[in-house]
């Protein structure tokens, strides 16, 4: 399997550090306020990653943490006057929504920043024990020129980044040794949460959080790191450097990339307000779409997000599930009968469909070729699969199509039709609804059902429901 690594700029065949275990650390968002689409790729992006190496027999170890602690978030809370945890929460819940929607698998480990202030104190202190860093009025730096290193992922010339750092003045440079230097911990300002440190009283800087959570929950040395390209500098230059310089060891082996999601082709951003929240676009359209969307095209280009390109996915998608919808009825009424020799000679032809899906994803995660050889499978579905075929033929075929479906994360199975007494449950729940008066849940349970096809009928023996 080959992987582009943005260190080494190459394609490179893919090494575990333990054979059939994969460590990846995925960098997350900063909760305050709904994640927008943008944010939803590297989501998107790297669990296929993820699903890819589980449909190869890895065991996957995937860590992807919540930024819950940050100015953004702070002056969210400022404006709605509550403790800034209660944006983080209410965003982290929003967003894990979100993330289910997109068919994005919860990570084995959702850490969240406040929830490991210890372990960062823990590696600031190795810092400024090992000489790479120092405390000055209550805040501590990362004494950039001390990592030898530094720029080996971006690419950058550590000379030139200080020429371009004498222009700017920042607040607070001028207690630093060096402006290169960053942020390690910093005091509190009135109002902020803040943490007890040999230091000050105070939080950490963004960079330190994903050194710490990586090593806590994956070790020292990883598999994998990745997020979007606007972290390459300088947020995982400087994990590189922290985590580095604290435990002597190669931090990450392989480094991804996703491409931006752009619109009108600049990125699209909450900071330049031309964002489309996940929330949004979902309301327009099933979510499936946006993530086969973003698969259409390969995850280190840049993608432009218009209405033409989600209505040509929308068509593509829909093809896939009609057919499979297709084949689940040829099955239904298919003979049970022994499979043929023709068959047999078909299966082969899907055989070779499979190995051009994995050829394309084992050359760094290309979903756009591999979803072609999707098409290529529909097609000849299309083309060859009737009602003359064997039960067994035809299942073997939907399993083939599902199977890669489910590695790019496309639902093919209708959802499961509710069960009576879930229904009665719910009708019990409308009763009481009514006779407290609450009528926006009452009918809200209503509209509920009948998304589902249930229609409620008042009679005189009580409320029944009936399937349409
Ligand atoms: P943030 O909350 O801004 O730290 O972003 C969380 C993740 O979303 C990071 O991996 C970013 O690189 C990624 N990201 C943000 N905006 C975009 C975009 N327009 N296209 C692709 N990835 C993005
Ligand atoms: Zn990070």
């Amino acid at each position: 399997m080959k992987i582009y690594n943005t260190l080494t700029r190459k394609k490179e065949e893919f090494v575990p550090i333990k054979e059939g275990k994969v460590s990846m650390y995925v960098c997350g968002p900063t909760v305050y306020n709904y994640i927008h689409i943008g944010n939803a790729r590297p989501m998107v992006v790297f669990d296929t990653v993820r699903r890819y190496f589980e449909y190869k027999g890895y065991d996957v170890n995937y860590v992807s943490n919540f930024t819950d602690v940050d100015d953004k978030i702070i002056k969210k809370a400022m404006e709605e006057n509550v403790d800034s945890s209660v944006i983080s929460e209410r965003f982290i819940e929003e967003c894990k929504k979100d993330m289910e929607a997109l068919n994005v698998k919860p990570a084995t480990v959702h850490p969240k920043a406040t929830e490991e202030i210890d372990g960062m104190i823990e590696m600031i202190q190795t810092l400024i024990d090992k000489g790479h860093a120092y405390p000055k009025n209550g805040s501590v730096y990362f004494r950039t020129r001390s990592f030898a290193d530094y720029g080996k992922l971006s690419k950058k010339n550590i000379d030139d980044l200080e020429a371009g750092h004498r222009d700017i003045k920042v607040t607070g440079d001028e207690e630093k040794e060096d402006p290169l230097d960053f942020v390690l911990w910093k005091p509190k300002k009135e109002g902020e949460p803040a943490w007890k440190s040999p230091w000050s009283e105070g939080r950490p800087g963004w960079h330190i959080e994903c050194s710490v959570m990586s090593k806590k929950y994956l070790g020292d040395s990883i598999d994998i790191h990745a997020g979007g390209e606007d972290l390459i500098f300088p947020h995982h230059e400087n994990e590189i450097a922290q985590s580095e310089a604290a435990n002597g060891v190669p931090f990450a082996n392989y480094w991804m990339h996703n491409g931006f999601l752009n619109i009108n082709n600049e990125k699209m951003s909450k900071s330049k307000g031309n964002f489309f929240t996940v929330r949004e676009i979902g309301e327009k359209y099933p979510l499936q779409i946006i993530r086969f969307f973003m698969l259409s095209g390969h995850y280190r280009g840049p993608i432009n997000f218009s209405e033409e390109l989600v209505a040509a996915a929308k068509n593509g998608l829909d093809r896939i599930l009609t057919c499979v919808n297709n084949l689940e009825h040829l099955y239904d009424h298919a003979k049970e009968a022994e499979i043929t020799e023709d068959e047999m000679k078909l299966m082969d032809e899907y055989t070779a469909l499979s190995k051009k899906f994995e050829e394309a994803m084992e050359d760094d995660f290309n979903t756009a070729d591999a979803i072609t050889a999707v098409f290529d499978m529909v097609k000849l579905s299309n083309l060859k699969i009737t009602a003359d075929n064997t039960k067994e033929c035809i299942e073997s075929v939907l399993g083939t199509i599902r199977v890669f479906c489910d590695i790019l994360g496309i639902e093919t199975k209708k959802e499961e039709e509710m069960l009576d007494s879930d229904i009665e449950a719910l009708i019990n729940e409308r009763q009481q609804a009514r006779k407290e008066k609450n009528f926006k849940r009452a009918d809200e349970i209503r509209d509920m059902l009948l998304e589902k096809g249930i229609v409620l009928e008042d009679t005189r023996e009580g409320v029944r429901f009936k399937r349409v």
